[in-house]
């Protein structure tokens, strides 16, 4: 941490901030400039005591970190890529990952022919939220235990992994006994005790960012799945609310490289929340697959039309089986396979 005094300070009251600094072991190494004297105190600022107290005192100016507020999320403890293993796939690896499926499940037949249209285009994950997190309480709350039931089934049907929302801790081992990948949603990115339950399950985690979260924020509230014993997590861009009205969100891709460079966790891009419109899902995953994203999580609908969620940006099974196609030179051109 830096530590700015204020100007003309006796030695009494510096020695006094000196103290302070020793105190909470960290060790004080004084420059003297021709305005102001300023303190570098030296130790790790992620295991030691916080010097922001310092700010109290009436002799500092001002106090600021020089270290990152995390660490097992970071690159520096990781330098490597790290893969999330789901079944025989890995997430963060060669292979460029394709999630796709409902916003919500609704019934058997829209589940299952949605689930066997995706695995014949080549996603590997079914997506599919059996527990919504609605604006409105009046609107589809989803399934809850039923959806899931549907989730295992057409797992069984088709061989695709399953990826579903939790959004309770009082869920968390019910959504774990059916998921391979657990979301948590972008409302309760910063949900900290959820993180934590979700951890606790052991099931790879997917955390997307929430809608006014910074990038600091949305690493630190990963950082807690990282702290708690899972090593599987995955960040998921979905956009951010901005004063912009042509989309539902800003689909802020430059999170890929900016995830890429702070974290070794594996970064999913989600244009359908993200822009809100089913139109520009095409370009928003060319544009993901071209800047180093690792996977995609699409919403597809037998008929958006009739979708008791997100109608406008579900994908058809024929627009994601064209879109699968369309996108194999970008993912060659990624290096990716
Ligand atoms: C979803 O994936 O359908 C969803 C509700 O996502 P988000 O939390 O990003 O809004
Ligand atoms: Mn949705």
């Amino acid at each position: 941490m830096i530590i700015v005094l204020r100007p003309k300070i006796s030695k009494k009251d510096e020695a006094l901030v000196l103290k302070e600094i020793r105190r909470l072991g960290y060790k004080p190494h004084i420059m003297r400039g021709v305005a102001r004297t300023v303190i570098g105190a030296i130790g790790d600022e992620r295991t030691h005591h916080t010097l922001e107290t310092l700010t109290a005192f009436p002799q500092v100016e001002s106090v600021m970190p020089v270290q990152k507020r995390f660490k097992l999320v970071s690159r520096e403890a990781h330098p490597h890529n790290s893969t999330v293993k789901v079944q025989d796939q890995l997430i963060g690896g060669q292979k460029f990952q394709v999630m796709a499926g409902p916003c919500s499940v609704e019934s058997e037949k829209q589940l299952l022919a949605t689930a066997h249209a995706v695995a014949e285009a080549g996603a590997t994950v079914l997506r599919g939220g059996a527990f919504k997190p609605r604006t409105s309480p009046y609107e589809f709350q989803g399934l809850g235990e039923k959806g899931l039931k549907l989730l295992a089934k057409a797992r069984k049907e088709t061989g695709l992994a399953v990826i579903t929302e939790l959004l309770s801790e009082n869920h968390a081992d019910m959504v774990a006994e059916y998921a391979d990948i657990l979301q948590i949603g972008a409302r309760n990115a910063q949900n900290f005790q959820l993180l934590i339950a979700a951890a606790k399950t052991g099931k790879p985690v997917m955390l997307k960012r929430g809608l006014s979260m910074k990038v600091e924020e949305w690493l630190l509230a990963g950082e807690y799945v990282l702290a708690n014993e899972n090593p599987n997590l995955m960040f998921c861009e979905r956009g951010i609310r901005t004063f912009e009205t042509y989309t539902r969100n800003t689909l802020d891709l430059s999170t890929i490289p900016i995830i890429k460079k702070e974290s070794h966790c594996p970064i999913v891009i989600d244009p359908s929340q993200g822009a809100g419109r089913a139109d520009l899902v095409v370009a928003m995953c060319k544009g993901a697959v071209a800047m180093g994203a690792d996977a995609l999580l699409i919403e597809v609908h037998p008929n958006p039309a009739e979708a008791l969620s997100d109608g406008a940006q579900q994908l058809t099974l024929e627009g994601f089986r064209k879109l699968m196609v369309e996108l194999k030179p970008f993912i060659a051109a990624a290096g990716r396979e």
